[in-house]
């Protein structure tokens, strides 16, 4: 199953309950990219400036990640939630290529459509753990930079260096030119299920749960 949507929209929120409920891997190239930052490697080192601009990563980058990643046994026997990926046409043609030489099954496509407006005030009232990557918002949950993580008490809570405002305007200004073309690429393909996200996560949820189903 693909998650589809803007930055801010949901994804890695639904992406949580979907995965307890199916019991698929949650695979988020936005987390695999932060990891390998945080940990300095090679992958990490190539796409620092691209994110911290709020630029897309090149394809290239992105499509190795994703194909060595697929490669492996769990994902035949669990199934896959790709949660920011693809966000190019050419990572949707690379997508499926790998799927045909791993004979993958079918694929599901999963858009959460929200306003530019509700995107921005959701972004930028984000915060996340540096640990668990459970997902906050200072207004809803009360819960800022440098507090315990409520969910895992592991990590600390951080807030993206992409979700400032030069970033959250550069990264939705790349969605609608790179990334939302793959709503018409899916839906002539009879793959896309089309959800409206402006709601609360759990109303989201039902929505999603009701199409899916
Ligand atoms: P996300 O957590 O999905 O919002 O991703 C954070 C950042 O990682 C994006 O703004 C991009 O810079 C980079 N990124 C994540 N997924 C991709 C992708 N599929 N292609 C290119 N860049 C990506």
């Amino acid at each position: 199953m693909i998650l589809l949507g803007p930055p801010g929209a949901g994804k890695g929120t639904q992406a949580a309950s979907l995965v307890e409920e199916y019991g698929v891997v949650h695979l988020s190239t936005g987390d695999i990219l932060r990891d390998a930052v945080a940990n300095g490697t090679e992958l990490g080192k190539q796409a620092k400036a691209y994110m911290d601009a709020g630029d897309l990563v090149p394809d290239e980058l992105v499509i190795g990640v994703i194909r060595e990643r697929l490669a492996r046994e769990d994902i035949r026997e669990q199934g896959v939630l790709l949660d920011g990926f693809p966000r190019t046409i050419a990572q949707a043609e690379a997508l499926g290529e790998v799927m045909g030489e791993l004979e993958l099954g079918e694929l599901v496509v999963l858009n959460i459509s929200v306003a530019d407006e509700v995107l921005i005030e959701r972004l930028s009232g984000r915060r996340m753990c540096d640990s668990c990557e459970a997902i906050f918002r200072l207004d809803r949950d009360g819960v800022d930079v440098g507090d315990e993580c409520p969910k895992c008490g592991a990590g600390k809570i951080y807030q993206r260096s992409d979700d400032q405002p030069e970033a959250i305007a550069e990264r939705l200004r790349t969605y609608h030119e790179k990334t939302a073309p793959l709503i018409g690429y899916y839906s002539q393909r009879g793959l896309l299920i089309d959800v409206d996200g402006s709601g609360t996560p759990d109303e989201v949820h039902r929505l999603v749960m009701g199409r899916l189903s």
